[in-house]
């Protein structure tokens, strides 16, 4: 069976990806001028956002970072019909100076308007000091005739200071613009992601002098929102539930009324007495989140959305076709074009990445779209080509890449294999009884080893129990539950007698889960039977009730984990055969083994002495239908 994984990696390294495409760099792809057509992968998305676009509605995007999101909502301001756009000015209020007046003007005319008020003021002071000079120069030239010299002096004081007293009056009419748009351009794209209250609804800054002259007007003081800078345009709001539930209100407010006030966001700032007139905030909604943001979002603003728009999902991964491949080159070109200053890169670099985007799907078949991260990986291949000095960026290039530029994840389970190791927490040689190397997931992207023990001792209470703690506790029971009737039938031995204590060795918090139902049973039937299991084999699998082994995620990862650990075999469920990526420096490392019960894994798993009796009764067993025993009853 290991032969079957084997053949499936040469197959696959061997094969010419770019196969019947006849490029010999990324300089030979053209590059849509538009953003919409610049998005691989996500068809349904970009679909929806063409249509909300033409209608002007709101959007919700669910789906995981750097599958595309804010490139489509940049997308959709690119695609809006034109309507006008406006430029919005705040003006002082003679009368009441906490309530400045609010104007909006053509696009391009709010600057022309706060020149012209500026010539204005600049006129006004040139005068003031013209008249002031003849003035000061009449005093003087009165004083010298008359001799009257300390008239003079009081006098010309007096003049100086009423003139200056006048100035900061001119200056504090002239009107703001709180949002200027040129006349022809495309509708403005707004990323209010992570805005607290001030930025995203607009703020009144705080005046520390407020009286006696200093005193900034207060109109001068207003600045606009997120909100009211997408007039006429997108608000993108990634993560949409990390906003306060104040926030949301006031967004579903604004989204409703179209205009919503400034007013100053901190209660004990001065700010906080003005508020100005409506101000436009006609702006489209994309809201974006991962599932979470579901929850955490303002149902009224939710269904606001709902009823006024689309929601769409993001997809994680596309089919690994022909066609999709050169969407893949495609992204390639576009990130090297974005990007400015990286060489192009040539055949070999091309297929590498489409290869780390295989790998990257975690799926059979697939190419993985989470294309922030790709598009990271292309940088920093670039520009270790361009510090070689190369022209162009070669598959040499990507791999040396993908060593250095390893996510926050990778670094740490690095790390954390390395310190196991340091402190012998990690065995991969001999035998032991009780103990298993289970395999995990960290973050999305990198794996690592997680050795569980078990140990079994006669029930002191009349029930026994299955002792563990936090996550653990869900999978062990489950696990255990699993495997409790052919236990039973098998060794006459009712684990409800007993207690069966199961532990994860030097774990940490954010450890994937139901991966580990094979090893949790496999530690407990060592345990139970006292088989002693090879420490040099490492496994993942989930586990039916029936002791079917199930497909379970992140399989490449693992196994590259258990391989740079020094585990020789890999036991992964049969049907993650085909997600098997590794790369090639790992494939002599390790055997892999697929399996589709746990027979099979004990058959791999267990010493061969003392293995032989328990699975020819196992097989027997197996041919029996069994009932799960549920051990905490
Ligand atoms: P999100 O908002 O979903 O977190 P972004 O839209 O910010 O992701 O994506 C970051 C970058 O990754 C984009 O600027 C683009 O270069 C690249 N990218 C992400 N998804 C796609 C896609 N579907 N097609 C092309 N490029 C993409």
């Amino acid at each position: 069976m290991a032969e079957t994984v084997s053949n499936i990696l040469e197959k696959k390294s061997e094969e010419d990806v770019l196969q019947g495409y006849e490029i010999s760099s990324s300089s030979e792809i053209t590059v849509p001028p538009k953003l919409i057509d610049q998005v691989i992968g996500q068809e349904n998305a970009v679909e929806v956002i063409r249509k909300a676009a033409t209608q002007r509605r709101h959007v919700m995007m669910i789906g995981n970072p750097g599958t595309g999101k804010s490139m489509l909502a940049k997308a959709m301001a690119e695609l809006l019909p034109k309507e006008e756009l406006k430029d919005i000015l705040v003006y002082p209020n003679l009368e009441d100076s906490n309530n400045p007046i609010i104007r909006t003007v053509a696009a391009g005319r709010g600057k022309q308007i706060v020149a012209a008020h500026k010539a204005e003021a600049a006129k006004r002071k040139q005068m003031r000091n013209t008249l002031m000079l003849l003035l000061v120069f009449g005093i003087i030239g009165y004083a010298l005739i008359t001799g009257q010299w300390l008239m003079g002096i009081i006098a010309a004081a007096f003049i100086f200071m009423a003139l200056q007293y006048a100035r900061p009056r001119e200056e504090a009419m002239i009107p703001k613009l709180l949002v200027s748009n040129e006349p022809d351009a495309v509708a403005p794209f707004i990323d209010g992601t992570g805005s607290h209250a001030g930025a995203l609804l607009g703020d009144v800054r705080h005046d520390p002098f407020q009286s006696g002259g200093l005193e900034t007007p207060a109109h001068d003081r207003v600045e606009a929102g997120a909100i009211h800078r997408s007039n006429g345009g997108v608000l993108f709001i990634d993560e949409i539930n990390t906003l306060t539930p104040h926030s949301q209100q006031n967004l579903l407010t604004a989204l409703q009324e179209g205009e919503f006030p400034i007013t100053g966001q901190s209660e004990r700032s001065s700010g906080a007495m003005v508020r100005t007139e409506d101000v436009p905030c006609r702006f489209i909604m994309v809201a974006a989140g991962n599932m979470d943001a579901m929850q955490g979002m303002h149902p009224a603003l939710r269904s606001r959305i709902r009823g006024y728009g689309y929601e769409v999902y993001m997809q994680d991964t596309m089919p690994d076709t022909p066609e999709n491949r050169k969407k893949f080159v495609r992204f390639i070109a576009q990130e090297i074009k974005n990007d400015g200053k990286i060489p192009h890169f040539d055949r070999t670099a091309i297929e590498e990445v489409i290869r780390e985007g295989q790998r990257r799907s975690n799926r059979k078949g697939h190419l993985t779209l989470k294309l922030r991260d790709m598009g990271g990986l292309i940088r920093v291949a670039g520009d270790i080509a361009r510090q070689e000095g190369a022209e162009m960026t070669t598959a040499e290039h990507v791999l040396k890449a993908k060593t250095s530029a390893r996510s926050i994840e990778q670094q740490i389970s690095d790390e954390y294999i390395g310190r196991i190791r340091d402190y012998d927490l990690s065995v991969v040689t001999g035998t032991q009884v009780g103990r298993v190397n289970g395999l995990a997931v960290m973050g999305s992207d990198s794996g690592s080893i997680l050795p569980i023990v078990a140990e079994v001792t006669p029930s002191q209470a009349a029930n026994g129990s299955v002792i563990a703690t936090g996550l653990l506790k869900e999978i062990a029971k489950e696990s255990i539950q699993n495997v409790s009737a052919i236990l039973k039938k098998f060794t006459g031995k009712d684990i409800r007698n007993m207690d069966v204590h199961v532990q994860f060795i030097g774990t940490y918090s954010g450890v994937e889960g139901d991966s580990a139902s094979i090893s949790v049973a496999t530690a407990v039937i060592s345990a139970i039977e006292g088989i002693p299991v090879k420490q040099d084999v490492a496994m993942t699998g989930s586990l039916s009730v029936r002791g079917d082994v199930l497909p379970i995620g992140g399989v490449t990862y693992k196994i590259e984990a258990a391989a740079k650990a020094g585990i020789k075999t890999v036991i992964i469920p049969k049907a993650n055969a085909g997600d098997v990526l590794i790369e090639d420096r790992y494939q002599s490392m390790v055997e892999i083994v697929p399996v589709g019960h746990i027979e099979e894994v004990l058959e791999v798993a267990l010493v061969p002495q003392n293995r032989e009796v328990f699975l020819d009764k196992l097989k027997k067993l197996a041919a029996e239908p069994v009932k799960a025993l549920d051990p905490s009853s």
